[in-house]
């Protein structure tokens, strides 16, 4: 998607959004509305919003928060984005989306505290095991993935302790388990790696499945917004 001679910076910028005539500023407007009319009941069904192709319901997205989820992929080089009230609310519908039941979770020793909580309460109550691996082994990772491993979490540099891991290695590994990995991004912030693409190649072969982060940190900046 992005020429990898180009600035990620000038790339946002320059970003195929089409301002009003007279009025080209880079920022788009803020659309506010749940609610949204349709012409009758057949165009409301006809209308979708998971491909983000029309706009069925303020919750589901407006033309504002749509164009901040493009710019966001585009930053991480990420292929969709889903906008949610908050980090922790993005590393809860990340694990309720990928884990059932009877399924096994690993999280890194120095993961952000809020997540380790949600798994020792609600991913518990709901039958889904999870255990630490520290962070700086991948030997003690590849020992606590099990036939049941369906997700591990990975943070880079992992909260708190400000670690760093052998995210190649570990990913590596996970990929070659067959096990779904999820970086929690918010201290990379989207500029300090390119999570999909590990080797900096541009050949996109090694990569994590899916990263989230918290907006309410970096890319809101000024701490009076929650966003993840
Ligand atoms: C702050 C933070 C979150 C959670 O973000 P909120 O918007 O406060 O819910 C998640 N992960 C990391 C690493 C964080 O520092």
């Amino acid at each position: 998607m992005s020429t990898p001679d180009l600035q990620i910076s000038t790339h946002l910028i320059h970003h195929p959004y089409q301002p009003p005539e007279g009025f080209v500023a880079p920022q788009p407007p803020v659309h506010k509305a749940s609610t949204v009319i349709f012409e009758n009941v057949a165009a409301m069904r006809r209308r979708q919003w998971l491909d983000k192709s029309s706009y069925t319901y303020g919750l589901h997205g407006t033309p504002t928060t749509f164009l901040l989820e493009e710019r966001l992929s585009a930053l991480e080089g990420g292929l969709q984005c889903l906008l949610v009230p908050s980090g922790l609310a993005a590393i809860a519908t990340t694990s309720l989306a990928l884990l059932r039941t009877g399924d096994e979770m690993l999280l890194p020793d120095n993961a952000y505290g809020p997540n380790k909580t949600l798994s020792e309460g609600e991913l518990a109550h709901f039958g889904v095991r999870h255990q630490c691996y520290d962070a700086m082994d991948v030997a003690d990772l590849e020992a606590k993935i099990t036939p049941k491993t369906r997700l591990v979490w990975l943070e880079a540099p992992g909260s708190v302790t400000m670690e760093f891991p052998d995210l190649i290695a570990m990913v590596r590994l996970c990929r070659e388990r067959g096990v779904t990995t999820v970086l929690d991004n918010t201290w990379g912030a989207g500029l300090a790696f390119n999570p999909f693409d590990l080797l900096a190649d541009g050949t996109h072969s090694l990569g994590v499945d899916a990263t989230v982060h918290a907006l309410t940190k970096y890319p809101s900046g000024g701490g009076d917004v929650l966003r993840g």
